[in-house]
């Protein structure tokens, strides 16, 4: 049997190096070192993404007690769902415009009234989406706008990091999402008022718990040690390899999350970290750019396939490429090409596995759409692959790569 090769992370994340993981002095003010890096006057910083999600809707609830739905698009993280059932409020999926990622602007309508609180445009895989139609939509019937860029650090608009205009963005800090802390979470907040009401919320309902920063810290330890072409095979190949060999796909794209939302405070340590590694992501962030669009071009040419950019309504928009998400011909070469590449260790994966309604174990969080319901974010979640903008896929692995799926597409 040939040796296998080792195994590509299924995004970009940023590599630690020994010097991170010092003990803190004076550099664990995370949030500084973010708003410096976004150029925004503040930063909170929460344990998760999904926390940032938590206590921003909180704030907003508190607002507007008797505005009880946020909107979300139909093809995204489930954590999103846990997290608005988690504030006790009641989910609606927006269906995409076909072919993008941005929400259908006639669906969005529908579902926007005086009883929606909130509508949650997302910038999926580093490419931004169409911020201005939501927030016009929201506006219209006195919502508020906050943006999911959890897999977006980085990206820019103009001048300006992505989601500084709007009423809210959040970045995620968890593994794969380029800059992590194993977990954690970025959120900023526009108006000043809404800001306070926000780190109002975090002050009184978030806890310091020893415990989990505690098993945090030893996490993110073994992530410093483990992402690197030697770990990645016993870390992420091994436990994939045996997902898939279960059919689990769920499990293997990690859309297995648990229902239960840690909330607590990060340490100084895991801040440190963070603030060390986040002076290399500029760099990082630029190579990965470079590499993406020669890649892009490549996929193009050698495969005839199309490879999802940024939304055409955003001037001026400059995503970031954690990976370059794909646009398969059907769902059946789509599915032929991820059987046969999945758990090869080769770069390639699915960004999620369903539309959000079709997750049998979220469907307490999720309500039911019918057969025809959304049928752009289901034919997008049937299509769309991901391949790592990994440094560690090299130029040969990738051309292996594009061989293959020009072999599926046909
Ligand atoms: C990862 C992710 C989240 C949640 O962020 P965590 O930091 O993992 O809690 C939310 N939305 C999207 C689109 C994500 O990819």
């Amino acid at each position: 049997m040939a040796e296998r090769l080792a195994d590509v992370p299924p995004t970009a994340g940023l590599p630690l190096r020994a010097g991170d993981l010092a003990w803190p002095g004076t550099d664990a003010d995370l949030a500084s070192a973010l708003a410096r890096f976004l150029g925004v006057p503040q930063v909170q910083i929460e344990c998760s993404g999904t926390a940032c999600m938590v206590v921003a809707l909180t704030a907003l609830k508190r607002l507007a007690p008797t505005r009880t739905e946020v909107v979300v698009p139909a093809y995204t993280c489930p954590l999103v769902a846990l997290a608005v059932a988690h504030c006790g409020l009641q989910l609606r999926v927006c269906d995409l415009q076909p072919g993008t990622l941005d929400l259908d602007p006639v669906h969005l309508h529908q579902l926007c009234g005086p009883q929606t609180l909130a509508v949650v445009p997302t910038h999926l895989g580093g490419r931004l989406t169409d911020v201005a139609t939501a927030q016009a939509c929201a506006r219209a019937v006195g919502a508020w706008t906050l943006e999911d860029a959890a897999q977006a650090l980085g990206a820019r608009v103009g001048d300006g990091s992505v989601g500084v205009h709007s009423d809210m963005v959040f970045f995620s800090l968890a593994v794969g999402k380029g800059l992590t802390l194993f977990e954690g979470g970025a959120l900023v907040v526009h108006d000043p008022a809404l800001r306070q009401a926000c780190a109002q919320v975090s002050a009184e309902t978030v806890p310091r718990h020893r415990g989990w920063e505690l098993r945090r810290s030893i996490e993110l330890l073994g992530y410093a040690l483990c992402y690197r072409p030697a770990g990645l095979g016993l870390v992420y190949g091994r436990p994939l390899r045996q997902a898939l060999k279960r059919g689990d796909w769920v499990a293997a794209a990690g859309d297995d999350f648990d229902p239960e939302i840690p909330l607590h405070r990060v340490g100084r340590w895991r801040q440190a970290v963070g603030v060390r590694a986040l002076a290399r992501l500029p760099d990082f962030l630029a190579q990965g750019t470079a590499r993406a669009l020669r890649r892009r071009e490549q996929l193009t040419r050698v495969t005839g396939l199309s490879v999802l950019g940024d939304s055409p309504a955003v001037p001026g928009a400059a995503g970031t490429w954690p990976v370059l998400m794909v646009w398969m011909p059907g769902a059946a070469q789509r599915d032929a090409a991820i059987r046969a590449l999945w758990g090869a260790g080769c770069g390639l994966s699915l960004p999620f596995v369903h539309a959000l309604p079709d997750y049998p174990r979220y469907a307490r969080v999720v309500p039911a759409a019918e057969a025809g319901a959304l049928p752009h974010a289901r034919e997008l979640a049937g299509r769309l692959l991901a391949i790592s903008n990994s440094p560690w896929l090299d130029d040969a692995r990738f051309e292996q790569v594009c061989a293959a799926l020009a072999r599926f597409s046909r």
